[in-house]
């Protein structure tokens, strides 16, 4: 993947790759026979089960609880039996797993709230429903969106920003829903207005290279005059929430700082959607779409996906490989995580599936840092990706903390710009896992 240098926290430009599944419309992904549901789908406290092996669940049934404040609930996405609570493989790691044999009688159980009333909600009911359906970040994040939509007592947010970037090389999941589904993109804006009373602006924002996206959204919001659709400059990560309150509203976030101190809150355009329909349908969130991309991957496709499906059913839909795959990951390439299992279940924050050849896959190896400062400057967070990735190195986790590594995006940029091939993002992400693991203790 080539890049070209942007200058000082002005990110970066890789190869977009979007162009075999920008225009393709979503189709419904097969559901095969064995379901996955981890316990741990989002940032913050597993679910705790409450389904034990040999129950019989239905479409929409909970399966775990949550396990916290900062939690969410998981449900089954389909209709079967409970065959195996136990540890799987997942994108990233392992977590504790309910596996359900599907039955293919999608029998469903009751909504979690009354169809049709999302209007007359109050914000406590809002709150309560979007919990309830296990909604969490979908454009990655996972956190659970109840949370983010319960500012701290005190802070007032006038503005609220959805995140229609999509600024991943490959990804086309989140375009998709734009040009798809715009009207419940802009149904989910206006639950806002009742979350958030003193909402003065609402700015969608999106890169520049999705016309299609923007104009859909620009028609679904006509008759609002408080929302916005501002196309953005491509380029990577314009989908940080640091650049997007920056960009559209013009506010600084301090370091290590929430949204809300600056009065804004950010939501991705698939989790609003969510919040919408389970307002409206009282539906928890049991899918998602995915986009499946990459060259080796025969038929490319955007495909709406039952959450727990194993990704080799994915690739499956997608024709399989047209020649041997050099790296999968879950997610696209600057953030993605490498998956060396195709058994890995889809989860509420798998945006896309992507797929590298040996020759993309090939990053070179790892030389001595040059100090060329390349990663500092491309630091959307104007972090020192170097000496984070030396401290932890060195086992500093202390130092790793004080340089700024929990504010790390995970985007990826210093990674992919360093000329010595560092694994800085690797290093950084691990080092992150050592301070959470020590404050925890
Ligand atoms: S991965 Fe983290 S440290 Fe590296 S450029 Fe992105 S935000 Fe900065
Ligand atoms: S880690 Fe890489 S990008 Fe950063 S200063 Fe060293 S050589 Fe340059």
């Amino acid at each position: 993947m080539s890049f070209s240098f942007m200058g000082k926290h002005n990110g970066s430009h890789p190869e977009e790759n979007k162009s075999r599944t920008s225009k393709l419309p979503i189709v419904d992904a097969s559901v095969p026979k064995i379901m996955i549901f981890p316990v741990s789908m989002h940032i913050g406290a597993p679910a705790k089960p409450i389904v034990e092996v040999g129950d019989q669940v239905k479409v929409g049934q909970i399966l775990a609880e949550e396990g916290g404040f900062v939690s969410a609930h998981v449900y089954s996405s389909v209709s079967g039996e409970v065959i195996a609570i136990e540890k799987r493989g997942v994108i990233g790691g392992e977590a504790d797993s309910i596996i359900v044999k599907n039955d293919y009688k999608y029998l469903k159980a009751d909504p979690i709230v009354e169809p049709g009333r999302s209007q007359d909600m109050s914000k406590d009911e809002i709150i309560s429903t979007v919990r309830k359906a296990g909604i969490v970040g979908m454009g990655g994040a996972t956190f659970p969106t109840a949370v983010k939509l319960s500012p701290p007592p005190g802070m007032t947010i006038d503005t609220l920003i959805i995140n229609g970037a999509e600024c991943e090389p490959y990804s086309t999941s989140d375009h998709r829903v734009m040009v798809e589904h715009a009207d419940e993109i802009i149904s989910g804006i206006n639950l806002s207005r009742t979350l958030f009373p003193m909402l003065r602006r609402i700015y969608i924002g999106i890169e520049d290279n999705k016309p299609d996206a923007i104009k859909a959204l620009e028609d679904a919001s006509a008759d609002f005059d408080d929302i916005f659709v501002r196309p953005l400059k491509t380029m990577y990560p314009q989908g940080s929430e640091k650049n997007l309150i920056k960009n559209l509203a013009g506010r600084e976030v301090s370091p290590g700082g929430l949204p809300a101190e600056v009065r804004c809150v950010v939501a991705n355009t698939s989790t609003i959607r969510s919040c919408y329909r389970a307002c409206e349908f009282g539906e928890p969130l049991i899918e998602r779409i995915v986009s499946v991309s990459g060259t080796p991957i025969k038929e490319p496709k955007n495909l709406r996906v039952k959450i727990g499906t194993p990704m080799d059913s994915l690739i499956e839909d997608c024709g399989g490989f047209a020649e041997v795959p050099g790296k999968v990951l879950g997610g696209g390439p600057m953030m993605g995580k490498p998956v060396s299992d195709l058994g890995v279940p889809i989860i509420k924050g798998t945006t896309a599936i992507t797929v590298l050849n040996p020759e993309e896959a090939e990053i070179g190896d790892e030389q001595d840092c040059i100090m060329c400062s390349e990663c500092i400057n491309v630091c959307p967070v104007s972090l020192q990706p170097i000496l984070i990735s030396e401290a932890f190195e060195r086992g500093n986790i202390d130092k790793a903390k004080e340089l700024g590594a929990m504010d790390c995006i995970e985007c990826g940029n210093c990674s992919f710009i360093c000329p010595s091939k560092i694994p800085l993002l690797d290093n950084i992400r691990s080092a992150k896992a050592a301070i959470k693991q020590k404050e925890e203790k």
